[in-house]
């Protein structure tokens, strides 16, 4: 079984989709973790993430991989290092090149084949899984999804400006939606969510009833 989750940043995808995985007793793939692990590795070589050419051979001499629903680079485990404002800041820039998708969605259409499989991120249900048993698309306004960025990292104790996150937040959306290559974009077969003012567990029921 596949079910996708896709959508705009911080409208709630991981959050809902690390539950229903756990109810589902089935894997949760974080794709978003995928491009910021490949945007990590660039930042942390110093290299410059307008020079394609040296981001693509980054990716490609890259392993990534998740085991207990753990984002592994090179058989390290990765945390917060790759939730800090200067990887969100570069990520989409990362994303947008066709040649580190092609290496990523290799990567989760190869985790799909051995398992059933809950993914979030932005062109699940319109081009890694076209297929997918189930498609949801969660939006909400960008303060809301702003805020909720804000108290996450100021719970692990970062401290974030909230202006900032939500500017980061919009700029993100407007490169992930104008890509040329697999943009962010709402499939027609997709049940939309409209998580503004809905708790967790709202939106966890609103999914249950489709199941
Ligand atoms: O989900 P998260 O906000 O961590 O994703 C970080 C970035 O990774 C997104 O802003 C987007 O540029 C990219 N991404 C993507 N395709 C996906 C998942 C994430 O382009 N399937």
């Amino acid at each position: 079984m596949i079910i996708a989750v896709d959508g705009p940043a911080g409208a709630g995808k991981s959050t809902v989709a690390k539950i229903v995985a756990k109810k589902l007793n089935i894997n949760y793939i974080d794709t978003g973790a995928m491009y910021r692990a490949v945007t990590y590795k660039c930042l942390a070589n110093n290299i410059d993430i307008n020079d394609e050419v040296s981001v693509i051979n980054i990716a490609k001499n890259s392993i990534i991989d998740f085991k207990d629903n753990n984002i592994y680079l090179d058989g390290k485990i990765l945390a917060d290092e790759i939730r800090t404002m200067e990887v969100s800041n570069n990520v989409s820039n990362v994303a947008k090149i066709k040649e580190v998708r092609y290496l990523m969605v290799d990567i989760q259409r190869e985790i799909g084949k051995r398992s059933s499989v809950i993914l979030d991120g932005r062109d699940i249900g319109s081009y890694v899984f076209p297929n997918a048993d189930y498609k949801f698309y969660l939006v909400a306004t960008p303060e809301e999804r702003g805020l909720r960025r804000y108290k996450e990292l100021t719970e692990k104790g970062y401290d974030v400006n909230l202006d900032e996150i939500i500017k980061d937040i919009i700029k993100r959306d407007e490169i992930d939606s104008n890509r040329e290559f697999a943009p962010l974009v709402k499939s027609d077969d997709a049940i939309e969510i409209d998580t503004t003012g809905k708790s967790i567990d709202e939106v966890v029921d609103l999914i249950y009833e489709v199941l």
